[in-house]
């Protein structure tokens, strides 16, 4: 079936003319912000964008400042033409923004005004990875303001993002609604990632261990177990018994992320970071 490629655009003043287009006609406008190399779990918060929005923006933006000095910025797979064509075999994007770096940081990254979160962003992944959220609020904010969208998608995968990305949006009075999407997974319960193509073909056998882990303190949490600390033990353990390099394994509330108590009621979600290879794959459930 022939399709219509997705219109690319590299600056920001070719977004802008196509918005205000959009915004002339009254067309409402979803935005999903991505990294490329793109997978199901991309398209499908371009999919939810068409149902919640008459346009759709996606962009791939390999953004620097949001990965460490020691992290895979170089190495991070960068395959634009086959995202453009699964984009246009999916069909529900209007526009494709695709800047270079000095698009987005038109001042080079030394003179670059750059966003602090707070104290989460220091925790989970924010442990291990410092600045790495500051970085993803630095380019969100300026992506928002050169997109101007109503609705903005991000995935549950990345389910610390998502609330730290909620809490800049509340806290700057940034006029944008967030929707999560849920992480599509392969069929064997892994949760698509670009950074599972870093996985040799042993250790992508292993890599559903970390999705099994998660959901075994799920499930044991569902049928009444309370001992927070026992669950997480084991499910560290499971890890490095399939070979995985644990980094975190934790119970936080879902809505906040902050400390969940064995004796309250509010919904919490697991959430998990561990090494395998040379990939670094995270996952999360809700309780
Ligand atoms: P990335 O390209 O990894 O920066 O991801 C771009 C967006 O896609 C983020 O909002 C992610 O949370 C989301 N995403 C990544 N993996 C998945 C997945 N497996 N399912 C759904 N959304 C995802």
């Amino acid at each position: 079936m022939a399709t219509n490629a997705v219109r690319v655009v590299h600056t920001v003043s070719e977004v802008g003319t196509a918005v205000a287009a959009w915004r002339a006609a009254g067309d409402t406008i979803a935005f999903a912000p991505t990294m490329g190399n793109l997978h199901a779990g991309h398209l499908s918060l371009a999919a939810l964008g068409a149902e919640a929005a008459r346009r759709v923006v996606m962009s791939i933006f390999v953004n620097p400042t949001q990965f460490g000095p020691a992290e895979d910025f170089a190495a991070y797979p960068r395959t634009l033409a086959a995202d453009q064509a699964l984009i246009s075999a999916a069909g529900n994007c209007d526009l494709l923004f695709v800047p270079a770096a000095g698009e987005i940081y038109p001042f080079g990254a030394a003179e670059a005004v750059r966003l602090q979160l707070p104290v989460l962003s220091r925790e989970l992944c924010g442990a291990s990875r410092p600045g790495h959220f500051d970085g993803v609020a630095t380019v969100v904010c300026r992506l928002l303001n050169i997109v101007t969208p109503n609705v903005l998608f991000l995935g549950q995968k990345d389910y610390q993002q998502f609330v730290l990305m909620q809490h800049m949006i509340a806290d700057l009075h940034m006029p944008v609604e967030l929707r999560m999407g849920p992480t599509l997974r392969e069929p064997d319960g892994l949760a698509m990632s670009s950074r599972n193509r870093y996985l040799d073909a042993r250790e992508r056998q292993q890599a559903p261990a970390l999705h099994r882990a998660l959901a075994r303190v799920r499930d044991h949490l569902r049928a009444g177990e309370r001992d927070f600390a026992r669950l997480i033990t084991a499910a560290r353990a499971e890890l490095e018994g399939a070979g995985f390099k644990p980094e975190y394994v934790e119970l936080r509330r879902q809505d906040d992320l902050r400390t969940a108590n064995p004796e309250g009621d509010e919904p919490r979600i697991v959430l998990g970071a561990a090494q395998l290879g040379r990939a670094r794959l995270i996952d999360n459930l809700f309780v």
